[in-house]
């Protein structure tokens, strides 16, 4: 064994994440300010709640559990109905939420769509049609947004940082591509979203990695594995040999990317556009953010449900006559431990880091800036100076990817005490890339333990809504979809729809 890959290695014989490894740690303290935040938080708050005092509260016909965006497209399906949301967090949105400083506003998730083909699921596009967010354009059939300020131009979409070379696309034209697309673009038009509308003749591609699907009908050179496998990671949260053929072949496919060119919207603060969007037609009486749901019971009239009011340290006791829950499905196994037995899947955690600069007057990038280098954590940046509004008050942000292995949830909450590091290395990764210096005025680190179901071989098309022995409704992409934005609207939409 190399002695660099000794250091990476523990007593016990795994990986360490790439802030422990190695045996310098003397980074010293950082000149501007660094803000982590993280779920790992709540675990202390579950031992300070043991003595608050509990308030009950009148009944409701349907209680949520999660403000991300499936729990917000659920809220919005229940105008006639009294209802309450609980978010634990201070802000809606989940993993695609975002952060504030000083009047800018920045994405520390999710941050992009792209224009939905005509044939996509009609609930969503109803529902984002009803929102203002998109329309129908007849003459491409297609459903484009209707803030076109935040189409970010073709030609600075993207370029790639491959092992120091910059480059402009991270599969390099030749022949090896050309079979693999044409591969691929066989299954364009029967890709679509929600993948729930998946033909059933083509559901047997949920059985195999997409790693042995490629290799039953092409050859797979190392650095295309590798190129491939960085995209899977950067949706799906592992690589080719992990991931689902339906999933790899839905990346690439679900849109006619190779027909025609796909409009990519994406505002400075990133998905959370759609949860404003959400949000907007819903009363803020029943929205309670800082409310962390603790137990649910079944009752012999429906459900009750132990919430913690953060805030105001009590703890609301809600009945409702049923539960629709759109929080991360691990945490079922202390909230409602008899419904946790249908979720078995792997998550993958991510890390978000953004930097706020001072922005150089006429010194603009590309959007997205994919990185393939020794850490393979790391996925790139997106750069605001190419979004529209994305260099408000002067300030330009970036925002940097780390995809974790689900192993490295164990060493999340040493983050906090490796900040200086971590911030370090992630501004020496961009720096490399854009081939210059950036001047930070501050620093925010976003950990998320459970960010991203992982669609393994066997993972699609198991709503668990389907299950005779399912009590509650349950929404959210790791109810067997997907991780990605239309997923999260369609099982909000149908977890109401089942109820
Ligand atoms: C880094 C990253 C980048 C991504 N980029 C994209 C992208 O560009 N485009 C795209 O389409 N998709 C992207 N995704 C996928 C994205 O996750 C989905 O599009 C979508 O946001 C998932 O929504 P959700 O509601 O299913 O889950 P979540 O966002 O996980 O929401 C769950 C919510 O429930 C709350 N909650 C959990 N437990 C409780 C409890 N006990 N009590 C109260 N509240 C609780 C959580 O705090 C959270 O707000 C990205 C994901 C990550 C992690």
């Amino acid at each position: 064994m190399k002695r660099r890959e000794f250091l990476k290695t523990t007593a016990l014989g795994s990986t360490l994440p790439f802030w422990l490894q190695g045996c310098d740690f003397s980074f010293g303290s950082s000149e501007f300010p660094i803000h982590v935040h993280s779920d790992h938080q709540i675990g202390h708050l579950m031992m300070t709640s043991q003595s608050w005092p509990s308030v009950q509260k009148d009944k409701v016909e349907i209680a949520i559990v999660g403000g991300g965006i499936a729990g917000l497209a659920a809220a919005n399906m229940l105008q006639t109905k009294s209802w309450k949301l609980f978010e634990l967090s201070d802000r809606m949105g989940g993993t695609s939420g975002a952060g504030q400083f000083e009047g800018i506003r920045f994405s520390q998730g999710a941050h992009y769509d792209l224009d939905y083909p005509a044939y996509y699921g009609e609930e969503v596009l109803k529902l984002l049609e009803s929102l203002d967010v998109i329309i129908y354009q007849p003459w491409n059939k297609i459903w484009s947004f209707v803030d076109q300020q935040h189409m970010i131009p073709y030609t600075r979409r993207q370029h790639c940082y491959v092992d120091g070379e910059i480059r402009s696309d991270l599969i390099p034209d030749g022949p090896e591509k050309d079979i693999f697309m044409k591969l691929m673009t066989s299954f364009t038009d029967q890709m679509p979203l929600p993948t729930r509308l998946i033909k059933p003749e083509l559901r047997h591609l949920n059985d195999l990695t997409f790693e042995d699907y490629l290799l039953q009908n092409m050859e797979l050179s190392p650095d295309l594995k590798r190129q491939i496998s960085y995209h899977m990671m950067d949706d799906y949260g592992a690589g080719i040999s992990q991931v689902s053929a339906l999933a790899g072949i839905h990346y690439f496919a679900c849109r006619p990317y190779y027909r025609e060119e796909v409009n990519l919207f994406s505002p400075p603060h990133g998905n959370d556009y759609f949860v404003q969007k959400l949000v907007k037609p819903l009363s803020s009486d029943n929205i309670l953010t800082n409310h962390l749901v603790r137990k649910i019971e079944e009752t012999p009239d429906g459900f009750q449900l132990e919430i913690l009011d953060i805030n105001n340290q009590q703890v609301i006791v809600q009945k409702a006559e049923q539960v629709i829950y759109a929080g991360q499905k691990h945490a079922l196994k202390y909230i409602y431990p008899d419904q946790s037995k249908f979720f078995n899947f792997e998550q993958a955690p991510w890390m978000v880091v953004n930097f706020i600069t001072n922005q150089e007057k006429g010194n603009y990038g590309y959007w997205q800036n994919e990185f393939l280098g020794e850490n393979e954590a790391f996925l790139g940046f997106v750069d605001s100076s190419v979004q529209a509004q994305g260099i408000l008050n002067g300030k330009r942000v970036f925002t940097g990817y780390y995809c974790l292995k689900p192993a490295d949830r164990n060493y999340l909450t040493t983050i906090e005490e490796n900040k200086t590091r971590i911030i370090k290395e992630t501004k020496g990764y961009i720096e490399a890339m854009l081939r210059n210096k950036i001047k930070p005025e501050a620093a925010f680190i976003q950990v998320m333990g459970h960010a991203m179901p992982i669609p393994k071989p066997g993972y699609l098309f198991n709503d668990v809504n389907d299950h005779p022995q399912a009590k509650i409704k349950f929404a959210g992409v790791d109810n067997g979809r997907l991780p990605l934005l239309f997923e999260a609207l369609d099982s909000g939409i149908t977890s109401i729809m089942h109820s």
